[in-house]
């Protein structure tokens, strides 16, 4: 274990006994803080693009205040003891683009996925925790979990394609896996929507393999 690591074990012990919101000790995430997480989740026309189409987007919340600082404690300080607490968010979510999209509890929901990176860093994939935390405690119809995207960004993984997907992936950040289906509905889903171009090239990528984005969803969105 070098420094670096080491510090990180250090805070993640000091942080494993502390609200993940507001500090208070003795616990992952205090009664206060847990209220603070009831979703409220809109349906937003305007904001993301495929290229395509104007997505409905629903997110649970602004990343700001409570939400901001356990989002960033899951997904930064390495605690993934706390999708439990967040996955009704992302739910919600997932809910109100799905009803808005008049689509049946049997949608698709395709997680963007973290870089190959990030889940080295952090031992574990955010927005797939997340989404085995919904199935787990069967949070609503959440739809069914379609893992269709694979990240390209900064892994060399493109060498290692066929022509074809080569030349579609050239200069993509994802690629759709083998097991898509067209003509597939689907709801695309992130935990964080910031200028929403990743989710939206997520979008663009399952549009090109033949799926019919419904929507998209988030915990939160940066104002
Ligand atoms: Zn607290």
């Amino acid at each position: 274990m070098n420094l670096h690591h080491f510090r990180i074990a250090v805070t993640d012990l000091f942080l494993a006994r502390s609200c993940s919101g507001c500090s208070a000790l003795g616990t992952l995430l205090c009664p206060l803080c847990q209220a603070a997480l009831l979703p409220r989740p809109g349906v937003h026309e305007f904001l993301v693009h495929s290229g395509l189409q104007w997505l409905p987007t629903a997110y649970s919340g602004a990343y700001q205040g409570v939400l901001r600082r356990v989002l960033y404690t899951y997904k930064d300080h390495h605690i993934p003891e706390l999708a439990d607490q967040l996955s009704p968010l992302l739910a919600a979510a997932i809910s109100a683009v799905r009803d808005h999209a008049g689509a049946g509890p049997l949608i698709r929901v395709v997680p963007v996925p973290s870089r190959r990176a990030a889940i080295r860093r952090r031992g574990f994939d955010p927005v797939h925790q997340l989404l085995r935390s919904m199935e787990r405690r069967q949070l609503g119809s959440h739809g069914v979990i379609a893992p269709w995207l694979q990240d390209l960004r900064g892994s060399g993984a493109s060498k290692r394609l066929d022509r074809s997907s080569r030349l579609q992936a050239s200069s993509a950040a994802f690629v759709a896996t083998p097991d898509v289906v067209a003509g597939t509905d689907v709801i695309v889903v992130d935990d964080i929507i910031t200028t929403g171009s990743t989710i939206s090239e997520a979008a663009r990528t399952l549009e090109k393999a033949g799926c019919q984005v419904r929507g998209v969803a988030a915990i939160a969105h940066t104002l």
